[in-house]
């Protein structure tokens, strides 16, 4: 019994003590795990190491340069280099878009995973672009209408930002002096742009009545087309400086004219005439009386150069024409006795039509003055019969007086055309 007894004690302890190793052997374990688990936790990384080249400073880029240069990225697994495929950018920076962003790049080794992220500006450095349908420096009349110019603003990255223009500066068209208009705008990043126009309003001259100026002389009463209209007829050119600015000026007010052209200026001036509406016919090619007027031959000959260079440009037969000095000119008698008389019957033979004046601007000998030449013509216009008036877009005066001439025309209900082969405007033939 005793030995029994014995026997079950001892196997009771024997399970007893399995039981302890079992609960070492795991409580040893446990450990272990979580020794390596504190191990990799919080040593780990220090197996992977990841970094850039250069400092910590945020980048900037100008938004849409797709040069972004990203620095030099390593990876390295206990100081040895990794492999390419296990270094990769995860993230990207998007140049369209302002703004903070980052590019990121992402390490693996085995269950190790390290990442560096670099810091980006996506910035917008460049000034919207405007566009003003003005020149910089403007001038009117006192009481002229100031049109505001058209204007527009485009912005690289905005886009268009013309809702976002501001305009400071006011014209008072009633008061002489130069104001100023500036507009500005500015895009989402603060960049900005302006341009500043100076407008000028100059007082009008005013006609006075009593008006014994030069030029006028040669102005007479005879009928030109039709009453109450205005001929505006511009001899010897095309001239590149003085014609674009008559043309500029007819334009702005929308009339017509008719230009008396030589071999002189630009083609592109005479191109301009004709495409602008204006009439354009024959003043002579070298308008040198000892040439057009030594014989019928001569002028025809030096008559057809212009003839065919209207032709060529205007792709028009030009059926209008002014003899130089006009058909009433005495000079021709020195050249060649008659021969006004007999180049008047051939030019109307050949289906041309021939036009003098009745209003002379003086503007070719009478008066350099633009004042003076305003009154010179407007001293003589009249409503109860067309008006032809000689002016010479070969001089600076004309191009100065021409705009107040107009101005005066269209004011006093006067209308404007250009000539054509029904009128007759003939000064009396003295050779
Ligand atoms: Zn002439």
């Amino acid at each position: 019994m005793e030995e029994n007894n014995k026997g079950t004690r001892s196997s009771k302890y024997e399970k007893k003590s399995k039981k302890k190793v079992v609960l070492i052997i795991s409580i040893v374990l446990l450990f272990l795990a979580l020794l390596l688990f504190f191990l990799y936790y919080f040593f780990g990384g220090n197996f992977l190491e990841i970094s850039k080249e250069g400092n910590d400073d945020v980048v900037e880029v100008i938004v849409f340069d797709d040069s972004v240069e990203v620095p030099n990225v390593t990876c390295k697994f206990f100081g040895k280099k990794v492999s390419k495929n296990e270094l990769k950018m995860i993230k990207n920076i998007d140049v369209t878009k302002l703004g903070n962003q980052e590019i990121e790049y992402e390490c693996k080794k085995s269950f190790f995973k390290k990442t560096i992220s670099i810091k980006y500006n996506v910035v917008d450095k460049e000034a919207p672009v405007m566009e003003i349908d003005s020149q910089d420096n403007v001038s009117i009349y006192v009481g002229d209408e100031y049109k505001e110019p058209s204007v527009k603003a485009t912005d690289n990255y905005d886009g268009d930002i013309t809702d976002k223009i501001e305009k400071s500066g006011e014209v008072d068209n009633k008061k002489e002096g130069t104001y100023e208009i500036t507009y500005s705008v500015k895009d989402s990043s603060s960049n900005e742009s302006s341009k500043t126009i100076k407008v000028e309003v100059k007082s009008r001259p005013v006609v006075q009545s009593n008006n014994s100026g030069g030029g006028t002389g040669r102005s007479s009463n005879m009928s030109c087309g039709e009453a109450g209209v205005i001929y505006l007829t511009f001899d010897d050119g095309p001239n590149n400086l003085y014609t674009p600015v008559i043309l500029d000026v007819l334009s702005k007010y929308g009339v017509k004219a008719t230009f008396f052209v030589t071999s002189s200026g630009s083609d592109d001036l005479i191109v301009r005439e004709h495409n602008d509406g204006h009439a354009v016919g024959i003043h002579t090619s070298t308008h040198a009386y000892n040439v057009v007027y030594s014989s019928d031959e001569a002028f025809w000959n030096d008559m057809n150069i212009v003839k065919e260079r209207i032709e060529r440009l205007t792709g028009v037969s030009p059926t209008l024409m002014r003899f130089p000095g006009g058909s009433s000119n005495t000079v021709s008698r020195h050249y060649s006795a008659g021969i006004m008389s007999r180049l008047a019957n051939q030019i109307e033979e050949k289906g041309y039509g021939y036009f003098d004046w009745n209003i002379s601007s003086g503007d070719a000998g009478g008066t350099t003055d633009p004042t003076q030449e305003y009154y010179n013509v407007v001293n003589n216009l009249s409503k109860s019969r067309g008006n032809v008036i000689l002016m010479h877009d070969i001089k600076y005066h004309t191009s100065q007086a021409i705009d107040s001439i107009v101005k005066y025309g269209i004011d006093n209900g006067y209308t404007f055309d250009v000539l054509n082969t029904s009128i007759i405007c003939h000064q009396a033939i003295s050779n």
